[in-house]
């Protein structure tokens, strides 16, 4: 289906160009944004400071949005809330609200479905359909905003997909997230969240300058189970990561977190957390450790609170920093890795 383009998702650039030509002055482009990304617009007809010509060359080249928001799919848990859209293409998508007290995280989806296909993570079981336009992911923000009518203050690319997978498109929703005509949220208070495209990895903290957060989904120590979990090991071993990781921690300075989805029998071992104390250490690195939420195509357990204490308290008696990441939203299934490609349950 060919789809037109969309009004969300545009840059200044883009919207003052398009301005400029139908003749029209390139300030109506950044008042069009603002309409967009400050108001959430559903429609152009609010935008009543827009010449009617404009918004009407507005109309026949772009669609507004690219997602509908179906109430209907809006699911509350105990302290996260799941959102359903409706792409126009048809396909249903899910991102999470995580309310902590004044702290408003967005958890966003990039693609529709995922192709690394770690065995954990249901988002990886179905079938790849596409990627997500930079409209489409930053509309969830914009929707979500729209909804709870205060400002989102955090986004995290930790939703359905992998975002270095969907580059230019991540790259485009971050812009748009920080600009002073965007949404504003500053980059610390965002997270790009991979399974480890190291090349992708290099590309993205050069252009986003080194402040958005890094958060790399690591599972394992070595490169046996990893290659197992997190099956884009076979391409881009831990060495290589490692490599890439250091480098970028010496050239830049910059904070990098792990992310270790703790799995009973599979990747909880003392070993496992000697290896892991070992690569930790030498990038000054966070541990964020997430127990596995079930999913119904594998067979994988949630560990359980004494198993992820221990865990925890080896790597804190090593001086690694090491936290425990609630398991916010099983309840509604939109904790980690619980997102999927339809409404199936
Ligand atoms: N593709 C990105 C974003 C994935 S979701 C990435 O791989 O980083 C964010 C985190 O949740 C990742 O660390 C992912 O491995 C983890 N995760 C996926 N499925 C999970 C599950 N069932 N239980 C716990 N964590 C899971």
């Amino acid at each position: 289906m060919d789809l037109k383009l969309t009004l969300y998702g545009l840059d200044l650039e883009e919207a003052e160009t398009f301005a400029k030509a139908g003749k029209v002055p390139a300030y109506r482009g950044r008042q069009l944004l603002e309409w967009l990304y400050k108001k959430h617009i559903a429609s152009l007809e609010e935008a009543v400071n827009l010449p009617r010509e404009f918004r009407d060359s507005l109309s026949a080249h772009y669609d507004l949005a690219g997602l509908s928001f179906d109430e209907a799919g809006r699911l509350t848990g105990l302290e996260s809330t799941k959102f359903l859209f409706k792409t126009r293409d048809g396909h249903l998508l899910e991102s999470v609200l995580i309310v902590q007290k004044d702290r408003k995280t967005v958890c966003v989806s990039t693609q529709l479905g995922c192709k690394i296909g770690c065995p954990f993570c249901a988002s990886g079981q179905g079938k790849f359909i596409r990627n997500l336009t930079a409209g489409e992911i930053i509309e969830q923000v914009v929707w979500i905003e729209k909804q709870i009518k205060v400002r989102v203050t955090n986004v995290v690319f930790m939703g359905m997909g992998e975002p270095l997978d969907n580059f230019e498109a991540t790259m485009k929703t971050l812009k748009i997230l920080q600009a002073v005509w965007g949404l504003e949220i500053g980059a610390r208070h965002i997270t790009v969240s991979t399974a480890g495209l190291t090349p992708k990895i290099v590309e993205f903290v050069s252009r986003s300058e080194g402040r958005v957060r890094l958060s790399i989904s690591l599972h394992s120590s070595n490169d046996e189970t990893r290659n197992e979990l997190v099956p884009i090991n076979r391409k881009y071993s831990l060495k290589e990561l490692m490599e890439t990781l250091k480098k970028i921690h010496r050239d830049l300075k910059r904070e990098i977190t792990f992310e270790y989805t703790l799995i009973p029998g599979v990747n909880d071992s003392n070993k496992e957390a000697a290896g892991l104390v070992r690569l930790a250490k030498t990038l000054d690195t966070k541990v964020n450790l997430i127990p596995c939420n079930p999913i119904r195509e594998s067979q994988f357990k949630s560990p359980t609170p004494e198993i992820m204490e221990h865990f925890r308290s080896v790597l804190l008696k090593q001086g690694i920093r090491a936290t425990i990441r609630q398991t916010a939203g099983r309840d509604i299934r939109a904790a980690c890795g619980q997102l999927r490609l339809d409404k199936l349950q």
